[in-house]
């Protein structure tokens, strides 16, 4: 266990005062609205703080955790130990030509407005989901046939020895809702694309209708975090889950949705155990009627509450 006063003291000569916040409720952080406390929640403004956090943290054996948007995590109610790192202050967007280039912590929707703005095309497919740059490359995120490998050149991430190297895409082994980035124990910091010049008019009616396709069909009503589980090979786990008639079934506050049965959401104050108990249910549910597991999409971290 390390020492949280020192830990405190040291994080005061490498970031900000105000960009610290000891013991913060990550339920603030959460696109499901769950979770415990953080030791220590940070907020780095530059690069250079990034790598004096890891190296620290290397020296001192002290835990850290990336947290971008929170829209792929479940975390548990006791919360995380050490250090929350998010990058919500790193959120440049620039283009260049043909290129677009976003800081980490931008989310990818305001990356694909921008790059309609700018008459680019590539990100249209990115114009909903809900999560940062960082965390849309660590998950290759993708929507209705576009995915981040498709425009992707390459990314700067602060390695695990805290420094700053160039990743090519073809190095990231960007698959379906997968990468190396979590394996190198890399954080990204900042993402290069290739986009091609288009009509505003074309990018805009591409992304009208994806809007429209997602506002009516997921419960962006509710707190949740999107579609729990991948696709599994040969099968789409929505439909799976509509035949097990698992649509509606709850445990506490949780609640497989009526509106998109790949969502399970936070309906009435839901706990991560409520959260937890019903994916199980739903796997097992599933695997018992259908004989097909269904791999989590969704992340979940953090400790169990004592
Ligand atoms: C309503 C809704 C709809 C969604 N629709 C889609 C969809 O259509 N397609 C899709 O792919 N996903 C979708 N998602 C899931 C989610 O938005 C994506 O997975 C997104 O890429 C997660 O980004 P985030 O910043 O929220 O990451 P987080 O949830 O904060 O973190 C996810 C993982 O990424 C890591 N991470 C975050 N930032 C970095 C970084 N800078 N460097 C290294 N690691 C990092 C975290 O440590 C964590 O392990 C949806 C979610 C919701 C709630």
């Amino acid at each position: 266990m390390f020492n949280k006063q020192k830990t405190h003291d040291k994080l005061l000569e490498l970031v900000k005062a105000e960009n610290i916040k000891p013991e913060e409720d990550l339920r603030n952080h959460l696109y499901t609205k769950l979770g415990g406390k953080a030791d220590f929640f940070i907020t780095p403004t530059t690069y250079e703080e990034i790598q004096k956090v890891v190296k620290f943290s290397n020296e001192e054996d002290i835990p850290f955790t990336l947290l971008g948007n929170g829209s792929n995590l479940i975390i548990k109610d006791g919360g995380i130990r050490g250090i929350v790192i998010n990058l919500k202050h790193l959120d440049d967007i620039s283009t260049e030509e043909n290129t677009l280039v976003a800081q980490s912590g931008a989310r990818i929707i305001d990356a694909s407005l921008f790059a309609m703005q700018q008459r680019l095309s590539g990100l249209e497919f990115a114009c909903g989901i809900p999560g940062t740059v960082g965390g849309a490359l660590y998950m290759n995120a993708g929507a209705y046939g576009g995915e981040i490998k498709d425009v992707l050149d390459y990314a700067y991430v602060v390695d695990k020895n805290g420094d700053i190297v160039k990743r090519l895409a073809t190095e990231l082994d960007l698959d379906y809702r997968t990468s190396n980035i979590p394996d190198n124990g890399d954080i990204v910091i900042e993402a290069t694309f290739n986009l091609k010049p288009a009509k505003y008019e074309d990018i805009k009616a591409v992304v009208d209708d994806l809007t429209y396709k997602r506002e009516s069909k997921q419960p962006l009503e509710y707190p949740s975090c999107g579609s729990v589980f991948k696709r599994p090979p040969g099968y789409f786990a929505g439909k799976l889950i509509q035949d097990s008639r698992l649509q509606g079934t709850n445990i506490g506050g949780a609640e497989v949705s009526t509106k998109h049965a790949g969502f399970i959401i936070n309906k009435d104050n839901a706990t991560t155990t409520d959260y937890i108990s019903l994916i199980e249910h739903v796997q097992q549910t599933v695997k018992d009627k259908f004989g097909v597991e269904l791999e989590r999409e969704v992340r979940i971290i953090g400790e169990d509450k004592e």
